[in-house]
């Protein structure tokens, strides 16, 4: 996607931030560091695991190119790093070391998440259980309320974007790629288009203002992916995806939902719906039953789901893990549960539940 709203005088993409603390060093990268390999890449960044030879710690370096399409993006990388300043106290937002400069990039030096993107547990022949996937998405409503209360969307929230601390045990979940994230109200209404086809919300597609509602139509494509192994909205071709989000053409049918329990289709169904202002917000999300029902189980070791063949791979279960660092909470489930309006339908136990 490509269609963007400029800056008429600077050619620039309009309501970037260019206030940053973090001093960018030209101290040559490989005299702080060592490169030790590949991690990642996206369209203009490649990132690569390093260790800081002064502390033996291991960062994640993001190179972002200088020049993207014959044009100088300095104050794209600048305003990446702004956002990740404003997003210092947020736990589940990752963290931005110190930043350096090279002859064609400049790279951020990044807290690491070692457990890579939770892309991979949607295409995994496994799936989660449905205790860690609601953890994991309750962690990124978290994540998502703190950068709605600091007025940024982040826009660009899709499974590859949201990463884990570690992998076995499960860690917690850390977001990046802050590339396309905007403060609202800096320039008035934005109305760019941004984001990655199958994760974007209609009102992005269709030119309509951007609000924080447009992350949490993203929250809701996780959770239908981390549930499902399937994307909902992608086509044979970028056409058809875009039919498909601008129409909702979203299949909830039996053969991707048999082993997902009621309550995880009524959260999804109540985030996937056209209009941005009938969307829950990320504060009102944390109450959805869904996300409450296995870590308010009596029986904490108790399997979740028997294990079953599907179209794209088994799903099995786990046990649940503890009820997780409850500090982190917005509140307390029980407040959460009382307030969320869900279909009474829903609230009967599915397969799935506990
Ligand atoms: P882009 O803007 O090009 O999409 P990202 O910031 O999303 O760049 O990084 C690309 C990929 O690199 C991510 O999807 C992830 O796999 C990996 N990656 C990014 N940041 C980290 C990090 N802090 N720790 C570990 N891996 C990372
Ligand atoms: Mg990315």
């Amino acid at each position: 996607m490509s269609r963007r709203r400029l800056d008429s005088r600077s050619g620039l993409p309009a309501g970037l931030l260019s206030d940053i603390q973090t001093p960018i060093s030209t101290e040559p990268l490989e005299s702080v560091y060592e490169i030790t390999g590949e991690l990642g890449r996206g369209k203009f960044a490649v990132v690569k695991r390093c260790v800081e030879k002064s502390s033996g710690k291991v960062f994640a370096a993001k190179f972002l190119r200088k020049r993207r399409r014959g044009r100088d993006c300095r104050s794209e990388v600048i305003h990446e790093m702004a956002v990740l300043e404003m997003s210092h106290n947020n736990n589940r937002v990752v963290n931005l070391h110190a930043a350096h400069e090279t002859d064609h990039d400049i790279v951020l030096i990044l807290e690491y998440a070692a457990g890579g993107e939770i892309f991979d547990h949607c295409v995994s022949d496994e799936l989660l259980p449905e205790a860690q996937i609601t953890r994991l998405i309750r962690q990124t409503l978290e994540g998502v309320h703190n950068l709605h209360q600091s007025n940024l969307v982040h826009l660009d929230l899709k499974p590859q974007n949201i990463l884990l601390t570690g992998l076995s045990p499960l860690g917690d979940i850390k977001i990046v790629d802050f590339g396309l994230a905007r403060r609202l109200g800096a320039v008035g209404e934005l109305r760019e288009i941004l984001g990655t086809p199958e994760y974007v919300a209609p009102e992005v597609l269709n030119y309509e203002p951007i609000t924080t509602a447009t992350d949490l139509w993203s929250v809701g494509v996780i959770a239908y992916m981390l549930v499902t192994g399937e994307s909902p909205f992608v086509g044979d071709d970028k056409q058809e995806t875009y039919l498909n989000v601008s129409q909702v053409n979203v299949d909830y049918s039996r053969e991707n939902f048999s082993m997902v329990s009621e309550l995880a289709v009524d959260f999804i169904r109540k985030l996937l719906v056209k209009a941005p202002e009938d969307r829950p917000s990320a504060a009102e999300c944390m109450s959805h039953p869904w996300l409450w029902q296995l870590c308010l189980s009596p029986d904490l070791t108790a399997p979740t789901r028997p294990v079953r063949e599907r179209s794209c791979g088994i799903k099995w279960a786990a046990p649940p893990e503890d009820p997780e660092d409850k500090e982190n909470f917005l509140e307390s489930p029980h407040s959460h549960a009382k307030r969320f309006r869900f279909d009474e339908e829903s609230s009967t136990r599915g397969e799935g539940d506990c």
